[in-house]
């Protein structure tokens, strides 16, 4: 593949800074390489495009640079799938540098399971690497002739015809592309049989557990024909003060390793969320129907500390270590080895299908790593199906002959295998819930799903907040973006639909400015980590000081760009509802029994959001209000 250095096209890296920026841009010490690798796999060319300062200082990286990419390319894009849709990798400026999960990478592209703006976050070593290898982000579009994976050794960017991987798993797809490389130092991102054969919620998998699991990149990845991406790097990360960043991080260690929960958190990681959840009576159970499990303590953090725990692993340098490396010592799923269950996966593929077998479920999420698909969009279309036959509206004969119940885990696991190859009922589930609505309408009220995209393990009927957050995430059900369980629960009744608001929209603002920056939320959410550090951290590797503030607002003007690449999909208020299962079956059991999400009081809550936000009645940003997409940051 040739690989040649472009001068800055317009069109793909921002438009020229205007005189107010330059003065910045001189200060612009640290950061970035400066440098985006471009790869059009139908021309066969990389290039390496370079970007301005003011790109850098506007957007930030991560889903910043992923948003804009996309938006300055939308009118090319028709199919999701096909090879006009961009993948967009990109880690942040704080990517791969010693501090509190400075490992993170996002992954952005018009997704195919959703058919809006779409991404998902991964933690690992992979976007260390490619920052490593000397780029901000990586562009793939085009398709392959065969399939191949992707080869970056640093300045080398290569196309490896690889058939001999087609129908692999994404974990032996891994260890065989670092065999045929010959390097363990090799950092390879994968998907499984699900992405070649484009599900629409498969996933991209690396470090063997770390997954980028949401929004159906690994499908995006598949209709380009990769099967896998390895890179090597060898620069160093430009940094304008390291010795400030050096005592940072001693004091960011110093505070974490004190805090009073820091061991709890390395021993449970974010298992320990199931008994919290189960406890407060919000546990998603049985398709949503209920917010308790009877069995909660058979499958949540002491029971894995207890039985199945034999190791910690950590992202690239993160001292938080949250991943659990579990074994299965006895019984029918004996020898199963993975990292996780993590909380989403204990709920989707356990309380959700009636599950209270905890080797079931480090099986489910060894499969799901394996064939590459999500876990949460998996274990709740199961749980549609297995309500849908045992309450009548399907037969066992529309699902490949499967008489389906509560607790069967030996369906589930089948099933899975099902939709990841796209055999029987398994092909239309690999299209998801809007593809499952299409074919069997009478399954509608049992969906819970927003924007096409399966909604994650907690409820908006005990909090409405939790609702509103669901509602509006730009990606569609996805509890990432903005999480308000705890804190209604703990305002109780004294809580105010402007607090609900002001909570989702900071939590859309914050969450968001992590995935810019390329660190992990987690000690933040988990330790009380001070969020103005990482605007310090900001400032000393860039060299140009900021506030949380001046950071902040950036995220919410990059919410309003992904907004607009929605909106130019046709997303408005219609789409920002929650599913009718929210809104029309009463919780069935635990101390919110009877709840509903009430329609008037969600719609009072829609208005004041979308007026918080200077958005129409309609859910639209200004920009597109006078009829013109144009760029809020430009
Ligand atoms: S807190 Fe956990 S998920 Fe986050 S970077 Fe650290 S090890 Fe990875």
């Amino acid at each position: 593949m040739s690989k040649r250095a472009s001068s800055l096209p317009e069109e793909k890296a921002g438009r020229s800074p205007g005189k107010a920026a330059e003065k910045e841009i001189e200060r612009l010490a640290g950061g970035y390489h400066h440098r985006i690798l471009w790869v059009d796999l139908s021309r066969g060319t990389a290039e390496a495009v370079p970007f301005s300062a003011a790109f850098a200082l506007k957007y930030i990286g991560g889903r910043g640079f992923g948003a804009k990419l996309l938006f300055d390319q939308l009118s090319k894009i028709k199919d999701p799938l096909g090879p006009e849709n961009m993948l967009i990798i990109a880690p942040g400026p704080l990517t791969g540098l010693y501090l509190p999960g400075g490992a993170k990478t996002s992954l952005v592209a018009l997704s195919p399971q959703t058919g809006i703006y779409g991404d998902s976050n991964m933690g690992g070593s992979f976007g260390a690497e490619l920052r490593l290898a000397g780029y901000d982000a990586l562009v793939i579009t085009g398709r392959a002739e065969e399939l191949s994976y992707l080869w970056i050794d640093g300045g080398e960017v290569k196309v490896v015809p690889a058939p001999q991987l087609a129908g692999k798993g994404a974990l032996e797809t891994e260890g065989l592309v670092k065999e045929e490389i010959r390097s363990e130092e090799v950092r390879v991102a994968a998907i499984g049989p699900a992405g070649e054969n484009q599900v629409v919620f498969a996933t991209i998998n690396c470090d063997w557990s770390r997954n980028a699991g949401r929004s159906g990149m690994g499908a995006v990845l598949g209709s380009k024909n990769i099967k896998a991406i390895a890179v090597r790097g060898g620069e160093d990360l430009p940094v304008a003060d390291v010795a400030g960043l050096r005592l940072l991080t001693e004091r960011s260690l110093q505070q974490l390793s004190s805090h009073p929960l820091f061991e709890f958190w390395q021993q449970q990681g974010l298992m320990s969320v199931v008994d919290y959840v189960n406890s407060a009576g919000v546990f998603p159970t049985r398709n949503y129907r209920e917010l308790v499990f009877e069995q909660a303590s058979e499958i949540d953090g002491f029971k894995m500390e207890k039985e199945y725990k034999i190791g910690d692993s950590a992202c690239f340098a993160c001292p938080m270590a949250c991943g659990n490396i579990c074994l299965v010592k006895n019984g029918k799923y004996r020898g199963t080895v993975t990292e996780g269950p993590e909380y989403e996966t204990a709920c989707m593929l356990g309380s959700n299908l009636g599950i209270g077998n905890f080797a079931a479920i480090l099986k489910g999420n060894q499969l799901c790593d394996d064939l590459g698909i999500d876990t949460i969009s998996s274990g709740n279309l199961i749980g549609v199906m297995i309500e849908a036959v045992e309450s009548g509206l399907l037969s066992p004969e529309e699902v490949d002959g499967m008489d389906l119940k509560w607790g069967d885990d030996d369906h589930v696991i089948a099933l899975l295998g099902k939709i990841a190859r796209r055999e029987g009922v398994g092909d239309l589930l690999a299209q998801g819930s809007r593809a499952v609505m299409e074919r069997w309408p009478q399954l509608r009220p049992l969906m819970v799903q927003v924007k096409g995209m399966e909604q994650s393990a907690y409820d908006g009927r005990a909090t409405i907040s939790m609702a509103l957050a669901y509602g509006t995430c730009d990606i569609g059900a996805h509890h990432n973006r903005a999480w308000t369980v705890g804190k209604e629960l703990e305002a109780g009744a004294g809580w105010t639909a402007e607090d609900r608001v002001n909570l989702v929209i900071y939590h859309q603002t914050i969450r968001p400015l992590f995935d810019m920056l390329g660190v992990c939320r987690l000690p933040w959410i988990e330790l009380g980590f001070d969020e103005h550090r990482y605007a310090e951290y900001y400032s000393i590797v860039t060299g140009v000081p900021h506030t949380l503030d001046e950071l902040l607002a950036r995220s919410r003007a990059v919410w309003d760009l992904t907004r607009l690449i929605s909106a130019s999909r046709g997303v408005a208020r219609k789409d920002d509802y929650p599913p009718p299962r929210m809104m029309e079956r009463p919780v069935e059991k635990g101390p919110f029994a009877g709840k509903v999400v009430d329609r008037g009081e969600y719609d009072a809550l829609l208005d004041l959001y979308y007026e918080k936000r200077g958005w129409s009645a309609e859910g639209l940003p200004p920009a597109e209000r006078a009829g013109d997409f144009s760029d809020p940051l430009t």
